[in-house]
């Protein structure tokens, strides 16, 4: 599940349905607390604002854990949508570098044809 893909998830099981996540007021506009991931919401990244990073899991869980790094570090809710990112990053890509993969990738060349 990509980042985006997690947060939508998240945001279907935060509410009852998806017509409560495209209403969600928590962007300040209704007085609530804001959440980091209201524009994110439904799974894309908005138009004219920016991409989603990975830190905004990490201030999330940050939250929910009442700033207790060690508890969102040891959080065992496997089954929260959010819980493979919550560390901010993306055990995915762990060993894959920003660009091209890891060192062993770096000096790869194209097979030549013969
Ligand atoms: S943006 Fe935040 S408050 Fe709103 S539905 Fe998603 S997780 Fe819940
Ligand atoms: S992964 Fe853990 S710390 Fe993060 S939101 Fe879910 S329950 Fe909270």
């Amino acid at each position: 599940m990509t980042p985006l893909q997690a947060v939508r998830k998240f945001c279907l099981s935060c509410v009852e349905n998806s017509g409560e996540v495209e209403n969600c007021t928590a962007d300040g506009s209704g007085g609530f607390e804001v959440c980091v991931f209201h524009p994110y919401r439904f799974g894309k990244n908005p138009e004219n604002g920016p991409a989603l990073k990975l830190s905004t899991f990490r201030k999330f869980c940050l939250w929910c854990m009442g700033g207790d790094r060690d508890l969102v570090e040891v959080c065992n809710e496997k089954g929260c949508f959010i819980h493979p990112y919550r560390l901010g990053h993306n055990p995915a890509r762990k060993g894959l570098g920003r660009k091209g993969g890891g060192p062993e990738n770096w000096f790869q060349k194209k097979p030549v044809s013969s």
